[in-house]
Formats: C-alpha cells, structure tokens, sequence
C-alpha cells in the first residue's frame, strides 16, 4: 500500500499537467444544446404536438397516448440527428443519487425487420424492475413492480458518456399502488401546495397573480484530489471521506485559499465540466476557490425549484464522471478532512409570480412592500413553528460532522435578517394590541423598498454563521449538506410555507369577515406573527457557545444527530402537516422515516467497517513494522557496545507505538462487538442511536486519535495511506 502511495505521489511530481480542454467558444451558443427545449420542440413537432406539450409542460394538463406517440417521435428524430441509440427514464430514487435503465430505440419487427422506434407508451410510462431500490417497506419484494412516469415541467436532454449517447427523459417513480418511490414526487407536490397557498394570498395585493413558482439557486461545495492518491486511501473511495489522517501542519490557517487563483489541474476541470453543464442547459455562473485547500464552489443563475433541483443532481453526476477524465476524484461529502472546513449545499430559495415579482424582495411602493412583509414574516413564521422538520430535512449522516461542529450552521435552526429588518419587524411588534388606526399607515409606507437593497445587496450585513439567513431578496439555507438532493429540504420548506399561507389567509379573512379594513387586518396578523416566532431571530454568531446557551434559554431545538432529528418525520404534527397538503400520506412518511434511518445505519456500518479494517489491516502493521526497525536498531546498538543512553529515544519511541497499537486492537475489538450488539435490535430507531451512540460514538473519535498519533511518529516511508499534506495539496 505504500507503494500506491509512492507511486502516487510520483506520478504528480512528473506529470501532472492538466487533461487538455477546448475552449467551447461562447457559452450562449452552446447553452441548452442537449436540451429538448420548447425552442427545439417547436421544430420537431406538429403544431397540435407542440401544443399539447407546451400545456402539459406550463400547466400539467395529461398527455394522451397518440399525442405522447407524436412528442416521441419529435424527439427521436432530434435525439438521432445527434447520434443518440438508446433512450431511458431518468429518476432520483431514494437513495438520493440518480437512477437511469437505457433501452434502445432499436427493435425487430415480427418479421425480423429492424427499425428504430420510440413509442408515446415508453415516453409516458415505464416500470423498471426496481426491487432493490430503497422503499421503506412500502413494495414488499414480490410486488416488485415500480413506475416510471414522464414529468413534462422537467425538459428531456442528452447525456454524454464518452462516444455514448442517450436521451434521458426525467421522471418520477411511484409504486403499483401509487406511493411515491423518489424525491421528486413530494417535491413537485410540495410545488402544487405552496402555488396554491400563495396565490390565493397574492389576491389580496394583486388580482392578476395566477401562479407562484418557488426558485432555487444552489451552491454546490466539493473538494477535488487526485485520483492517483485516491486509490490508495480505501476510506475515501469507500465512504467519501478520510476517516484517519493526522491534520497537516498548514491548513487552512493562512486563509491563502479562498477565492485564490484557480490551480491549472483544476481549472481545465471545471471547464471541462461546465461545459458539459451549459450543454444540459444548467447555467453555471460562479466559480471559486472555497475556504479550505482543495475546496471549491460553483453556483447556477437561480431557476424554478424542480428544474433546479435536476440540475443539481445532474451537475453532481457530471461532475463525478468528468473527474475522471482528469484523474481527479470529486468528492461531495460533507466532511471529506477532520480539521478542515466542510462542504454545503446554500440553497438560496424565494417565490416569484407569473407577473413577474420576486415575493421576497422588497417593493417599490408601500402596497408591494405590504407584499414583501407578509411573505417575509411568513417565512419566519413557517422556519419557527417547524423548526424540527428543518432540521430533519437536512440530517445525514454526513452532515452531522458539520451542524455540531463550529464551523457550519449549528444544528439549532435560527434566521438572520439583518439590522435593519429587525428593526422594521420591531417597530411591528410595538404597535400595541395591533391597534393599526389610519394615523399608523404610516407603517405601510416604511421605505423598506428603499433601504434594504442597499444595506444587504452589498454583503456588509450579512452574517456567514446562520442556518438561514435573508439575504436581500432571498432566503439563504446554509445548513444543507453538500451530498444533498435539495428536493428534501425543499419539499420541507414549501410545505411548511404553504401552511402557514394557509392559516394566514385564514386569520386575515376572520379580521376582515368582522368589518376590518384589508390592509390593517393584514398587519395585525403580521404582528401576531411576529410576536410568536420573533425567539427564532437571531443575528450573532452562530458558532459560538453563547448562542447554545441563549438558545436553550429560549426553548430552541439543538438536535445533534440524525437519528433523533429524524424523529420529527414521524411526530403527529408532520404527519398532519403532509397529508392536509397531499404530500405524503402517513403510510409514506412512515416508509421515508425508516429509509432515512436505514441510510444513517449503512453508513456508519461502512465507516465502521472500513475503520476496522484499516486499523488492523495497515495501520497496526506500518507500526509493528517500525517497531522491528528500533529494536534492529536497539539491538545493533547494544552489540556495537554503546550504553543505554544511547537508545533510550528509540525505546521511548517503542512504547509509544505499543500504547497506541494496543489502544487502537481494544477499541476496534469493542467496536465490532459493539456492531454485533445493535445489528440484533430489531427498532429500525433504536439500532440507529445504538450505531450512533454505542459504535460510533464510543469508538470512532478514539480509534482515529491513537491512529493519526501512530502517522505522526511512524517512518514516512512505511506510512501506507496518503497524507493529508498531500491530498491537499498536491495537484
Ligand atoms: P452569494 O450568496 O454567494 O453572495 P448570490 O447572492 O449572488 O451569491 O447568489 C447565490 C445564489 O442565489 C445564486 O445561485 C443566485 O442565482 C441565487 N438567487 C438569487 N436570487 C434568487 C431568488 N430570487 N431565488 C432563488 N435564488 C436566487
Ligand atoms: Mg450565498
């Protein structure tokens, strides 16, 4: 093994240069390329095919099967033009990655006459076997079947794979019995809730709004390294990250990194891969240098929220594949080097109306800014009362290594709004008994319009600590998880959005029912809500231990691990919540809740594993290795005559190494037992906590302590896994 590392690490030194990648010209003209865009529908189909689609893309009115057989053939005549064979559904099951199964158009005729075909059937609907796809118990096995059907908001595109082409038409999965198998299916749901709820609030300031779409713009954090190097960490191919390594002695203390010029290596990868992306019609805007070395960041122009969440599961998967072309792994786990700064997912997240508003950016006049309030301190309202269903929307268990720690977002769900929001929201609250008479309109024509743009566009006011936080015409939710789907998240906060729109138009319509004017009834309830949710506003540091404290103080939930934090999937307020917005029912959140606990289990089985076998397959064994070159040493010493003193250092050394292999055998002995222990409990929630507290959480911290001490003192040379030093910062 350390002979992968050395060859590794000689590799790099002769001949790293970067993969060569062609300039692909501007990007306006590559944009959407292997997209079947509405632009491409419109050559490709009759008019009464490009009609129907258009409807079924804007408006989700069905397709009917002799239409679907005309979109079908519109797209293969497009898709072959470009040299495409095969065609396949495209989904994101729950295991969070993207599923695909390709069939080609290619068929024979009953006489054997080959012919390319794709029928409208196998656009609109297929059924993969799709038995080993996590359903939570919902499918039993032998009921294996599972659809695929095709969702039209979402635009089929081309993917690349070397020479290899195919047309992936996205869809959602459900079960026989109509239960949805993936992540898009509560999302697009979520969607339908929170357009209904807002619109129905929009009338009240605009009776032309017809449609309310949330939008998302997502900044995705990876860090890249070597491949080479990769190979010999078995860690980090098999969990996505290192679970030992001893911290280099420069980090990321120098600060030199952030939005430092791009190494040359990584440059041409991240062409080469936005390339592919403005191809797939994601527009990549951002590229940077993140905090730590050998992190990153890229950011899109933000889109409606199911595009954007496509896009982001497809960018991951571009970016994984196109790595490798540079002999560069990617790695999108939240937590790739203890020590060092970990990687999140900012979905950046606000609603816009068919007529064009941005609801959550401040208006130009009072009655807009009226707007702007209520959808504000509706958003505050809806963070508040679900502040646990956030926090559950976010756990992995990767994402624990971040909410915790103090770097990231705390695990405590808290909103920054700035100094001049809260101020406004203060001036709110003091408006005693939300007596609003006609001298305090004045209220409704706060300037916000006027001085918010300034104050939190220009990055002064903002606060890099908070798990969400408004950032001038937009909420920013930092705590996601790098490795993320945003569809969980996002099918959380609309939902809880559309709530909480509900029960406001509920309570504005009651005060206007009794004779109270519209726009006074509006700011009552705004009070209202502010002074029920105000304990979630927070604008210091997130990271610091004051904030633990205060937050206790003020009845906040600080959930640290995932399997706890999961609880508030199957807590009665959930259940209620999901169901009167035709989100889930109760059998599917039931069925979510357990998939979600098995993932944290299987992790932390792997992590577990994977640590075992490194303790004692090539950590304990470098050490025993040196150990026998002292006691060569030791020995020769002792026969060429000299005294004690003389190979005291070296016996000193031995002990040491002793302490530490015995130390590292009796936790990953206990550890294995304590596997053993919570493998037999039969609670889904009870094994997880036990593979939480009892595994991990006796063993892991422990095992790497003596382990990284063991690189520190061991020869260099017999050291079997890439160093952090060079992982990062090696390229
Ligand atoms: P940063 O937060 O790093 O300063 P920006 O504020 O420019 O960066 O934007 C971050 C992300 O937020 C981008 O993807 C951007 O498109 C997105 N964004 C901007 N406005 C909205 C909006 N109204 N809805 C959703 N996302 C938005
Ligand atoms: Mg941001």
């Amino acid at each position: 093994m350390s002979s992968l590392r050395f060859n590794a690490i000689n590799n790099l030194a002769h001949h790293a240069n970067p993969y060569p990648v062609k300039s692909a010209g501007k990007i306006a003209d590559i944009f959407n390329e292997n997209v079947f865009t509405l632009k491409t529908a419109r050559h490709y189909l009759s008019d009464e095919a490009y009609k129907s689609l258009l409807a079924s893309t804007r408006g989700g009115k069905k397709i009917d099967r002799a239409m679907g057989n005309n979109i079908a053939n519109g797209m293969k005549a497009w898709a072959e033009e470009k040299g495409v064979t095969h065609f396949t559904h495209w989904f994101q099951p729950l295991t969070g990655l993207s599923a695909e199964k390709h069939d080609s158009f290619f068929t024979l005729k009953g006489d054997g006459t080959p012919i390319q075909e794709f029928e409208g059937a196998a656009l609109i609907q297929q059924e993969p076997d799709a038995s080993s796809f996590p359903s939570g118990g919902l499918r039993a096995t032998f009921e294996a079947r599972g659809y695929t059907a095709w969702d039209p908001s979402s635009p089929a595109f081309i993917m690349e794979t070397g020479e290899g082409k195919t047309l992936c038409i996205p869809t959602i999965f459900v079960s026989y019995t109509g239960e949805s198998l993936d992540t898009k299916t509560p999302l697009i749901k979520a969607a339908v809730a929170l357009d209904k709820a807002a619109v129905e609030v929009c009338q009240y300031f605009d009776k032309n709004v017809s449609k309310v779409n949330a939008t998302l713009g997502w900044e995705q954090e990876y860090f890249v390294v070597d491949a080479g190097l990769a190979t010999a960490r078995p860690d980090l191919l098999l969990t996505g990250r290192t679970i030992f390594g001893h911290a280099p002695a420069k980090g990321q203390q120098l600060e030199d990194h952030y939005f430092g010029a791009i190494p040359e290596r990584i440059y041409a990868f991240m062409r080469d891969f936005e390339n592919e992306s403005y191809r797939l019609g994601i527009p990549l805007r951002t590229r940077h240098n993140e905090v730590a070395p050998a992190q990153f960041e890229c950011a899109p122009i933000f889109e409606e929220m199911n595009i954007a969440v496509d896009h982001n599961t497809l960018l991951m998967d571009i970016m994984t594949r196109v790595a490798k072309r540079h002999n560069l792994l990617v790695l999108l786990h939240e937590k790739p080097f203890a020590g060092i700064n970990g990687s999140g997912k900012h979905n950046n997240w606000s609603m816009s109306t068919d007529t064009g508003v941005n609801l959550l950016a401040p208006g130009k006049t009072p009655k807009t800014n009226l707007m702007f309030l209520t959808f504000f301190v509706n958003s505050i309202k809806a963070v508040h009362d679900y502040a646990e269903l956030i926090r559950a929307s976010i756990a992995s268990a990767g994402n624990d290594h971040r909410l915790g720690a103090n770097e990231a977002p705390p695990a405590i769900i808290s909103i920054f709004i700035g100094k001049y929001l809260t101020d406004v929201l203060n001036q709110v609250e003091k408006r005693v008994g939300g007596n609003f008479d006609e001298q305090d309109e004045a209220m409704l024509k706060l300037d916000i319009h006027k001085s918010i743009p300034e104050l939190m566009l220009d990055n002064t006011d903002r606060n890099r600590t908070s798990p969400f936080a408004f950032t001038g015409n937009k909420f920013e939710f930092r705590a996601v998880g790098s490795s993320a789907n945003c569809a969980g998240p996002m099918t959380v906060l609309n939902t809880i959005m559309a709530e909480t729109l509900k029960n406001f138009k509920t309570e504005v319509d009651g005060l206007i029912e009794k004779g109270e004017k519209k726009e006074i009834a509006i700011m009552q309830v705004i009070q209202k809500y502010i002074v029920e949710s105000k304990k979630v506003l927070f604008e210091g540091d997130g990271y610091s231990e004051e904030w633990e404290k205060e937050a206790e103080k003020r009845g906040l939930p600080n959930i640290k691990t995932t399997p706890v934090s999961l609880d508030a999937y199957s807590a009665a307020k959930a259940k209620k919540l999901f169901e009167d917005h035709h989100i889930y029912t109760h059998l599917e959140l039931e069925a979510r809740h357990e998939i979600m606990l098995e993932a944290y289990i299987k992790k932390v089985q792997i992590e577990a594993r994977v640590m075992g076998d490194l303790a004692t397959t090539l950590i304990i064994p470098a050490a025993l290795k040196y150990q026998n070159v002292l006691v060569e040493n030791i020995k020769g010493l002792k026969e060429a005559g000299l005294p004690e003193t003389a190979f005291s250092s070296q016996k000193a050394i031995l002990t040491k190494l002793s302490e530490h292999i015995g130390t590292i055998s009796t936790h990953v002995a206990a550890m294995i037992e304590a596997r053993k222990q919570a493998n037999d409990i039969a609670d889904t929630r009870a094994k997880a906590i036990a593979y939480c507290e009892e595994v991990k959480g006796k063993h892991f911290d422990e095992i790497r302590y003596h382990a990284d001490k063991l690189e520190l003192v061991v020869a260099d040379e017999l050291w079997p896994l890439p160093k952090y030093r060079e992982l990062l910062f090696l390229r």
